[in-house]
């Protein structure tokens, strides 16, 4: 039987940045994950390092979107009927924490984290020798409409109160930066600060392999084998039993699989989202992430081509994929830039990748000590932001769990606030 200090259970970018920045603090930590490293949510997003971030995603205000949505007629939202008793306490309280007041307060509250985004990557990747993967190119959102363009003004006044860099732009401008874009819109922003990765798997794989040559230890195991030994956990491994005197639950859409058996009841939810990639026809080619906001998808380029990913669908996590969003938004999307055939193979999924964003409805992750367990931390529901938030995350869980002044105040991230 193996001992060690900690146990990281959940091997995507968010438990690969706690494992790391623990193991670097002198503690012996073991990394567990029934798959490979990254494999998960981690592998199919849209590889945006959104560190400009200020508004979360938002339950829609205006009718016509809702209808659109209700109607299975929106490119944004997708659902299963039969999972909406389910799903509707969170959407009731998702929609609470999409009022604007609140919409600022989760901006404010947010903004420690995703400060550090992008230099908390910086750190990471150069010492894992994985900058290659970084692009400092930002990313545009474009808008179609001159409605769509004036509902950011809050957002903009927003970004420059907190000394955000963005460059609003007319069509032509944008077009001089992406030149391979139709010009079917008519205004964007570009958000120069963000970083994106051409390869979010190999981002992560890569801050597992600085992980394993600091001697931190990977192991294959079900996390929901976790159980006291006192004072211990275990947890059972391929190589046998694995007991570690703290636990973090890093398991991303996984969460509830280990804490509920443990008494331990969040409110989380899941966004699934879908990601296809794409040749591009002739010379067409992306320097940069695109987002057609009016339509909610993304052109992401990627080293396996240009990823194609979709808004939410909410929907057991576990649910067969629906993929309908693509017959929604692809026309838009091939208007937009020039698509050529799909490219077939790929590692995880087949033709259509599945993954589930983990979502907390206030928009903000878990980051610290799980309520009434002693020596069980989590870092869990980093939503759209997950690999973004990922070495940042580590950061502050390692300082917390190291008796270090953590670099923000954790207490808008506590799991307490969910508890009654
Ligand atoms: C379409 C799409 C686009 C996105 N685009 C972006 C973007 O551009 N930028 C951004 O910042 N974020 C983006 N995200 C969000 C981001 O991908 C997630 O927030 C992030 O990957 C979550 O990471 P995680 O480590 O928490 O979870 P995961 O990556 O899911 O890791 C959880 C791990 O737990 C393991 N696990 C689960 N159950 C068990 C078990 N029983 N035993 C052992 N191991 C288990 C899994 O194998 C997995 O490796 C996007 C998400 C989607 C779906």
């Amino acid at each position: 039987m193996a001992r060690t200090d900690v146990i990281v259970l959940g091997a995507g970018i968010v438990g690969t940045s706690v494992a790391v920045h623990l193991v670097k603090r002198g503690l012996s930590v073991a990394l567990v994950d029934r798959g490979g490293a990254g494999e998960g949510t981690s592998y199919g997003n849209a590889g945006i390092i959104e560190g400009n971030t200020i508004f979360p995603a938002a339950f829609p205000s205006d009718w016509a979107t809702l209808l659109r949505i209700a109607l299975k007629r929106s490119p944004i939202a997708n659902y299963h009927l039969t999972f909406l008793p389910k799903v509707a306490p969170w959407l009731v309280a998702f929609r609470a924490a999409s009022q604007p007041a609140r919409l600022v307060e989760t901006a404010h509250l947010m903004r420690p984290l995703f400060a550090r985004a992008v230099s908390e990557h910086d750190a990471l990747s150069a010492e894992a020798a994985a900058e290659r993967y970084l692009r400092r190119t930002g990313w545009l959102k474009l808008y179609r409409t001159e409605a769509a363009f004036a509902g950011l003004s809050r957002e903009l006044e927003l970004a420059a109160s907190l000394g955000i860099a963005n460059v609003p732009l007319d069509r032509d401008a944008a077009r001089a930066l992406e030149p391979s874009l139709a010009p079917v819109f008519r205004h964007a922003v570009h958000w120069t600060g963000a970083v994106s990765v051409s390869n979010p798997l190999a981002l992560t794989r890569a801050y597992a392999g600085r992980f394993a040559a600091l001697g931190g230890l990977s192991f294959a195991g079900d996390a929901r084998t976790l159980h006291r030994v006192h004072p211990h956990w275990r947890v059972e491994t391929a190589c046998g039993p694995l007991d570690g005197g703290d636990v973090v639950i890093a398991l991303g859409p996984w969460l509830p699989d280990v804490i509920e058996p443990l008494g331990i009841k969040l409110p989380l939810a899941v966004k699934r989202g879908y990601h296809r990639h794409f040749r591009a026809q002739g010379n067409a080619a992306l320097a940069r992430p695109v987002l057609d906001a009016e339509n909610g998808y993304c052109l992401a380029p990627m080293e396996q081509g240009i990823r194609l990913t979709t808004g939410a669908e909410f929907a057991a996590r576990d649910a067969p994929p629906t993929p309908v969003q693509f017959d929604r938004l692809l026309p838009a999307a091939r208007q937009l830039f020039s698509l050529g055939e799909a490219v077939e193979a790929q590692p995880f999924g087949g033709k259509t990748w599945l993954g589930a964003r983990p979502c907390f409805p206030d928009s903000r992750p878990v980051i610290g000590r799980a309520p009434s367990q002693a020596g069980l931390w989590l870092a869990c529901g980093h939503a759209h932001w997950g690999l973004t938030l990922g070495p940042a995350t580590g950061r502050l869980l390692a300082e917390m769990m190291t008796g270090a002044t953590p670099y923000c105040d954790p207490a808008p991230y506590a799991a307490e606030r969910f508890i009654q």
